[in-house]
Protein backbone atom coordinates (compact mmCIF):
# COMPACT_ATOMS: atom_id res chain seq x y z
CA UNK A 1 0.00 0.00 0.00
CA UNK A 2 2.45 2.25 1.13
CA UNK A 3 4.42 1.62 -2.18
CA UNK A 4 1.47 2.60 -4.13
CA UNK A 5 1.16 5.54 -2.37
CA UNK A 6 4.32 6.53 -2.96
CA UNK A 7 4.00 5.28 -6.79
CA UNK A 8 1.14 7.93 -7.05
CA UNK A 9 3.01 10.68 -5.25
CA UNK A 10 6.27 9.79 -7.75
CA UNK A 11 3.57 10.09 -10.56
CA UNK A 12 2.21 13.39 -9.53
CA UNK A 13 5.15 15.26 -8.94
CA UNK A 14 6.41 13.96 -12.32
CA UNK A 15 3.54 15.28 -14.42
CA UNK A 16 3.24 18.66 -11.96
CA UNK A 17 7.17 19.52 -13.11
CA UNK A 18 6.31 18.55 -16.48
CA UNK A 19 3.54 20.63 -16.24
CA UNK A 20 5.56 23.85 -14.68
CA UNK A 21 7.29 24.15 -18.54
CA UNK A 22 3.95 24.26 -20.39
CA UNK A 23 3.39 27.78 -20.81
CA UNK A 24 5.89 29.29 -23.30
CA UNK A 25 5.65 33.12 -23.53
CA UNK A 26 6.99 35.14 -26.39
CA UNK A 27 6.86 39.05 -26.00
CA UNK A 28 7.74 42.19 -24.28
CA UNK A 29 6.02 42.20 -21.12
CA UNK A 30 5.30 46.28 -21.05
CA UNK A 31 2.30 48.00 -22.41
CA UNK A 32 0.95 47.61 -25.82
CA UNK A 33 2.66 44.76 -26.45
CA UNK A 34 1.13 41.76 -28.43
CA UNK A 35 1.83 38.28 -26.42
CA UNK A 36 2.42 34.73 -28.11
CA UNK A 37 1.95 31.88 -26.46
CA UNK A 38 1.58 28.04 -26.58
CA UNK A 39 0.40 25.49 -24.46
CA UNK A 40 -0.62 22.05 -24.74
CA UNK A 41 -3.11 21.40 -27.20
CA UNK A 42 -6.84 20.88 -25.47
CA UNK A 43 -5.47 23.16 -22.79
CA UNK A 44 -7.87 26.07 -21.59
CA UNK A 45 -6.23 29.65 -20.75
CA UNK A 46 -8.09 32.45 -19.22
CA UNK A 47 -6.14 36.25 -18.41
CA UNK A 48 -7.31 37.96 -16.08
CA UNK A 49 -10.60 35.71 -15.58
CA UNK A 50 -11.60 35.75 -18.86
CA UNK A 51 -10.83 32.83 -21.58
CA UNK A 52 -8.72 33.11 -24.70
CA UNK A 53 -8.96 31.53 -28.09
CA UNK A 54 -6.67 28.21 -28.33
CA UNK A 55 -5.61 27.06 -31.55
CA UNK A 56 -5.39 23.16 -32.19
CA UNK A 57 -1.45 23.61 -31.70
CA UNK A 58 -2.13 25.14 -28.28
CA UNK A 59 -0.81 28.53 -29.95
CA UNK A 60 -2.88 31.62 -28.67
CA UNK A 61 -2.39 35.38 -28.32
CA UNK A 62 -3.29 38.32 -26.25
CA UNK A 63 -2.44 41.84 -25.52
CA UNK A 64 -2.29 44.35 -22.78
CA UNK A 65 -3.39 47.58 -23.51
CA UNK A 66 -2.03 51.09 -23.45
CA UNK A 67 -2.94 51.66 -19.44
CA UNK A 68 -2.31 47.91 -18.65
CA UNK A 69 -2.14 47.57 -14.56
CA UNK A 70 0.92 46.39 -13.57
CA UNK A 71 -0.14 43.06 -12.41
CA UNK A 72 -2.13 40.02 -14.35
CA UNK A 73 -2.83 36.84 -14.46
CA UNK A 74 -2.52 33.87 -16.77
CA UNK A 75 -4.25 30.53 -15.77
CA UNK A 76 -3.91 27.46 -17.98
CA UNK A 77 -6.31 24.95 -17.47
CA UNK A 78 -4.63 21.46 -18.80
CA UNK A 79 -6.61 18.67 -20.74
CA UNK A 80 -6.19 16.40 -17.23
CA UNK A 81 -7.94 18.87 -15.28
CA UNK A 82 -4.82 20.16 -13.45
CA UNK A 83 -4.65 23.73 -13.27
CA UNK A 84 -1.70 26.51 -13.48
CA UNK A 85 -1.52 29.90 -12.69
CA UNK A 86 0.79 32.25 -13.92
CA UNK A 87 1.15 36.20 -12.74
CA UNK A 88 2.65 38.06 -15.00
CA UNK A 89 4.22 41.81 -14.61
CA UNK A 90 3.64 44.53 -16.68
CA UNK A 91 5.83 47.61 -17.54
CA UNK A 92 4.45 50.82 -17.52
CA UNK A 93 5.74 53.08 -20.13
CA UNK A 94 5.55 56.94 -20.27
CA UNK A 95 3.95 58.59 -23.87
CA UNK A 96 5.37 61.79 -24.79
CA UNK A 97 3.08 64.35 -25.97
CA UNK A 98 2.74 65.11 -29.58
CA UNK A 99 1.48 68.62 -30.81
CA UNK A 100 0.13 68.11 -34.31
CA UNK A 101 -0.36 71.64 -36.40
CA UNK A 102 -1.82 72.68 -39.13
CA UNK A 103 -5.19 70.22 -39.26
CA UNK A 104 -7.92 71.97 -41.56
CA UNK A 105 -11.04 73.38 -40.17
CA UNK A 106 -13.11 71.04 -42.40
CA UNK A 107 -11.80 68.04 -40.01
CA UNK A 108 -11.66 69.97 -36.56
CA UNK A 109 -15.04 70.82 -36.82
CA UNK A 110 -16.89 68.80 -39.13
CA UNK A 111 -20.10 69.64 -40.14
CA UNK A 112 -23.19 67.55 -39.50
CA UNK A 113 -22.73 65.46 -42.59
CA UNK A 114 -19.08 64.40 -42.36
CA UNK A 115 -20.05 63.73 -38.40
CA UNK A 116 -22.09 61.63 -39.55
CA UNK A 117 -19.91 59.76 -41.55
CA UNK A 118 -17.23 59.47 -39.19
CA UNK A 119 -20.02 58.02 -36.86
CA UNK A 120 -20.39 55.12 -40.04
CA UNK A 121 -16.94 54.47 -40.37
CA UNK A 122 -16.56 54.13 -36.68
CA UNK A 123 -18.81 51.16 -36.80
CA UNK A 124 -17.87 49.88 -39.87
CA UNK A 125 -14.26 49.36 -38.40
CA UNK A 126 -14.90 47.80 -35.36
CA UNK A 127 -17.00 45.62 -36.95
CA UNK A 128 -13.89 44.60 -39.33
CA UNK A 129 -11.90 44.45 -35.74
CA UNK A 130 -14.51 41.61 -34.22
CA UNK A 131 -13.58 39.32 -36.69
CA UNK A 132 -12.55 36.09 -35.23
CA UNK A 133 -10.83 33.70 -37.14
CA UNK A 134 -8.59 30.45 -36.64
CA UNK A 135 -6.41 32.13 -39.40
CA UNK A 136 -2.35 30.87 -37.87
CA UNK A 137 -1.09 33.80 -39.64
CA UNK A 138 -0.70 35.58 -36.38
CA UNK A 139 1.70 33.03 -35.19
CA UNK A 140 4.05 33.53 -37.86
CA UNK A 141 7.16 36.38 -37.53
CA UNK A 142 5.39 39.91 -39.17
CA UNK A 143 7.67 42.34 -41.20
CA UNK A 144 7.39 45.63 -41.67
CA UNK A 145 4.51 47.07 -44.30
CA UNK A 146 7.22 49.72 -45.97
CA UNK A 147 10.05 51.07 -44.19
CA UNK A 148 11.81 54.49 -43.13
CA UNK A 149 11.60 57.24 -41.11
CA UNK A 150 8.99 56.42 -38.08
CA UNK A 151 7.29 60.01 -37.64
CA UNK A 152 4.92 58.99 -34.88
CA UNK A 153 4.77 56.62 -32.08
CA UNK A 154 1.89 54.54 -30.64
CA UNK A 155 0.54 56.09 -27.26
CA UNK A 156 1.79 59.50 -27.62
CA UNK A 157 -0.93 62.17 -26.02
CA UNK A 158 -2.09 63.93 -28.95
CA UNK A 159 -2.68 67.61 -29.58
CA UNK A 160 -4.26 68.58 -32.98
CA UNK A 161 -4.44 72.50 -33.46
CA UNK A 162 -4.16 73.09 -29.36
CA UNK A 163 -7.20 70.58 -29.11
CA UNK A 164 -6.47 67.50 -26.81
CA UNK A 165 -7.39 64.72 -28.84
CA UNK A 166 -7.26 60.76 -28.16
CA UNK A 167 -3.54 59.14 -28.29
CA UNK A 168 -1.84 57.97 -31.46
CA UNK A 169 -2.09 54.12 -31.87
CA UNK A 170 -0.23 53.55 -34.59
CA UNK A 171 3.59 53.63 -35.66
CA UNK A 172 3.42 56.18 -38.79
CA UNK A 173 6.18 55.57 -41.02
CA UNK A 174 6.75 58.65 -43.44
CA UNK A 175 7.25 58.27 -47.19
CA UNK A 176 6.03 59.68 -50.33
CA UNK A 177 2.39 59.52 -51.59
CA UNK A 178 2.64 56.58 -53.82
CA UNK A 179 5.22 54.45 -52.35
CA UNK A 180 3.65 50.80 -52.26
CA UNK A 181 3.15 48.91 -48.75
CA UNK A 182 2.54 45.36 -48.64
CA UNK A 183 1.16 42.79 -45.87
CA UNK A 184 2.91 42.63 -42.92
CA UNK A 185 1.88 38.72 -42.46
CA UNK A 186 -0.29 36.43 -44.19
CA UNK A 187 -3.86 37.33 -43.82
CA UNK A 188 -8.10 38.23 -45.32
CA UNK A 189 -8.97 41.94 -45.93
CA UNK A 190 -11.65 42.48 -43.91
CA UNK A 191 -12.14 45.82 -44.99
CA UNK A 192 -11.31 47.97 -48.07
CA UNK A 193 -12.68 51.75 -48.36
CA UNK A 194 -10.82 54.59 -50.35
CA UNK A 195 -12.15 57.30 -48.19
CA UNK A 196 -13.30 57.44 -44.58
CA UNK A 197 -13.34 60.39 -42.76
CA UNK A 198 -10.19 60.69 -40.12
CA UNK A 199 -8.40 57.88 -41.78
CA UNK A 200 -9.00 58.69 -45.39
CA UNK A 201 -7.88 55.36 -47.47
CA UNK A 202 -8.21 52.59 -45.31
CA UNK A 203 -7.43 48.74 -44.81
CA UNK A 204 -8.03 46.31 -42.18
CA UNK A 205 -6.19 42.45 -42.38
CA UNK A 206 -7.15 40.15 -40.46
CA UNK A 207 -4.39 37.33 -39.23
CA UNK A 208 -6.30 35.41 -36.70
CA UNK A 209 -7.54 35.09 -33.26
CA UNK A 210 -8.97 38.46 -33.21
CA UNK A 211 -5.72 39.95 -34.67
CA UNK A 212 -5.78 42.62 -37.47
CA UNK A 213 -3.87 45.17 -39.11
CA UNK A 214 -5.06 48.67 -39.69
CA UNK A 215 -3.17 50.84 -42.74
CA UNK A 216 -4.51 54.39 -42.29
CA UNK A 217 -4.31 57.51 -45.01
CA UNK A 218 -3.80 55.40 -48.05
CA UNK A 219 -4.03 56.82 -51.68
CA UNK A 220 -4.87 53.78 -53.64
CA UNK A 221 -6.17 50.46 -52.42
CA UNK A 222 -4.73 47.21 -54.23
CA UNK A 223 -7.58 44.89 -52.45
CA UNK A 224 -10.81 44.00 -51.70
CA UNK A 225 -12.86 43.23 -49.33
CA UNK A 226 -12.81 39.19 -48.01
CA UNK A 227 -9.67 39.36 -50.42
CA UNK A 228 -6.72 36.82 -49.13
CA UNK A 229 -3.58 38.45 -48.76
CA UNK A 230 -0.11 37.10 -48.67
CA UNK A 231 2.96 38.24 -46.22
CA UNK A 232 5.03 40.93 -48.81
CA UNK A 233 2.27 41.29 -50.69
CA UNK A 234 1.61 44.79 -52.40
CA UNK A 235 -1.78 45.91 -50.99
CA UNK A 236 -1.75 49.99 -51.47
CA UNK A 237 0.14 53.18 -51.35
CA UNK A 238 1.29 55.65 -48.90
CA UNK A 239 -1.12 58.73 -49.04
CA UNK A 240 -2.22 61.68 -47.15
CA UNK A 241 -5.67 61.43 -46.84
CA UNK A 242 -8.09 62.04 -43.56
CA UNK A 243 -6.65 64.27 -40.34
CA UNK A 244 -2.76 63.95 -41.56
CA UNK A 245 -0.49 66.85 -42.78
CA UNK A 246 1.81 64.93 -44.50
CA UNK A 247 1.84 61.79 -46.39
CA UNK A 248 3.00 58.46 -43.99
CA UNK A 249 1.31 55.02 -43.72
CA UNK A 250 0.01 54.86 -40.12
CA UNK A 251 0.15 51.05 -39.43
CA UNK A 252 -1.79 49.87 -36.12
CA UNK A 253 -2.29 46.48 -34.75
CA UNK A 254 -5.65 45.44 -33.37
CA UNK A 255 -6.21 42.37 -30.95
CA UNK A 256 -10.36 42.80 -31.16
CA UNK A 257 -11.22 46.03 -29.93
CA UNK A 258 -8.11 46.43 -27.94
CA UNK A 259 -5.02 49.00 -29.75
CA UNK A 260 -1.92 47.62 -29.59
CA UNK A 261 1.86 48.37 -30.80
CA UNK A 262 2.87 46.96 -34.03
CA UNK A 263 6.29 47.78 -32.86
CA UNK A 264 5.69 45.03 -30.28
CA UNK A 265 6.44 42.23 -33.13
CA UNK A 266 8.60 43.29 -36.02
CA UNK A 267 12.66 43.84 -35.87
CA UNK A 268 13.80 47.05 -34.57
CA UNK A 269 13.10 49.28 -37.84
CA UNK A 270 17.18 50.51 -37.61
CA UNK A 271 18.35 47.22 -37.89
CA UNK A 272 15.72 46.79 -40.54
CA UNK A 273 17.58 49.33 -42.82
CA UNK A 274 20.45 48.29 -42.34
CA UNK A 275 20.07 45.22 -43.99
CA UNK A 276 18.67 46.60 -47.23
ZN1 LIG B 1 -0.59 58.24 -37.36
Amino acid sequence: MTRYISFIFASFLLSFSALANSIHLQGKFEQGSLIKGNVPPQSQVLLNGKPVQVAKSGDFVFGFEREAKPEHELKVIYPNGLTEIKPLKVTAKKYKIDRVNGISKKIMKPDPKALARAKKDGKQVRAARNTESQQTAIFTDFIWPVTGRISGVYGSQRVYNGKPGRPHYGVDVARNTGTPIVSPADGVITLAVPDMFYSGGTVIIDHGFGVSSSMLHLSKLYVKQGQKVKQGEPIAEIGATGRVTGPHLDWRLNWFQMRLDPTSIVPDMKSVMKKK
